[in-house]
C-alpha cells in the first residue's frame, strides 16, 4: 500500500502517522525526519536544508526529490510505504506520481488531516515547548502555516481530482482520529479488492 499524508503543520501528522505505521506494518518516509537526520549528521544536503528549515520555508524540490529518490530504491520500500510531510509542493507531487507511474504502483489513498488553524498555532506552541525544536519558534510557526497554505493546499484539490482523497476531521483524541483514519484506509482497501475481483 502506498499511502499520502496531507496535513497542515500541527494537525497531528507525526503522532498519526506513527499509529497508522504500526497498525498496517509499512515503512516510513518522512522527509522532515530524514532532513533532520542529515543536518544532525551535518552531510551536505543537510547544511544546505538547515537553512531553510530555520526560517519555515521549505527545502527546494531538486534536493527534496533526490533524497526521496534515493529512499525509494532501497528493497524495504518495495512493498509500499507511508508518506508523511511529502510531497509538499505540486511539482513534488507530479515528480511522485511519475516515478511511482513508471514503476507500476500508483498511489492508493492520500488522508488530508483537517482542523482549525488557531487551534492548530496553540498545539504547536505546546510541542515547542516541550521538544525545543528549533523550527518551532513562533515566528516559523507562521511562515510554515502560511507555505502550507500556499503551496500544499492545492495537493489537495490535486488529489481530489484524481479520485485519491480522504479527508478527516484532526480534532478529537488521539484513539478518535486514528479510529477515523483507519477505518477510512481499510474501506479504500477494500473497495480496491471488490474491483480487481
Ligand atoms: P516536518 O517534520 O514534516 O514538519 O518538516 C519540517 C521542515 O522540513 C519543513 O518545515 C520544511 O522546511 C522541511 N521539509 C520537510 N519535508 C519537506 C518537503 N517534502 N519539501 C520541502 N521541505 C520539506
Amino acid at each position: 500500500m502506498l499511502l499520502v499524508f496531507l496535513g497542515p503543520p500541527g494537525s497531528g501528522k507525526g503522532t498519526q502517522s506513527k499509529r497508522l505505521l504500526e497498525h498496517f506494518r509499512l515503512p516510513h518516509l518522512s522527509t522532515g525526519e530524514l532532513l533532520r537526520q542529515a543536518i544532525q549528521a551535518n552531510t551536505p544536503l543537510g547544511r544546505l536544508a538547515v537553512q531553510y528549515m530555520n526560517q519555515g520555508k521549505l527545502v527546494p524540490d531538486p534536493l527534496v526529490l533526490s533524497l526521496v529518490g534515493e529512499v525509494l530504491e532501497r528493497p524495504e520500500y518495495a512493498p509500499g510505504c507511508l508518506f508523511d510531510g511529502f510531497p509538499r509542493t505540486l511539482q513534488q507531487a507530479r515528480s511522485l506520481d511519475e516515478f511511482l507511474g513508471g514503476r507500476g504502483t500508483p498511489l492508493d489513498v492520500v488522508v488530508e488531516l483537517r482542523a482549525n488553524e488557531d487551534e492548530l498555532i496553540a498545539r504547536m506552541l505546546r510541542r515547542a515547548a516541550v521538544e525545543r525544536r528549533a523550527d518551532d519558534t513562533p515566528q516559523t510557526i507562521k511562515r510554515r502555516m502560511e507555505v502550507y497554505n500556499q503551496q500544499t493546499h492545492p495537493l489537495v484539490e490535486y488529489y481530489h481530482t484524481r479520485g485519491l482523497l480522504e479527508t478527516i476531521d484532526a480534532l478529537g483524541s488521539t484513539e478518535d482520529v486514528f479510529e477515523r483514519i483507519r477505518s477510512r484506509i481499510e474501506a479504500r482497501a477494500h473497495e480496491r479488492v471488490n474491483q480487481t475481483m
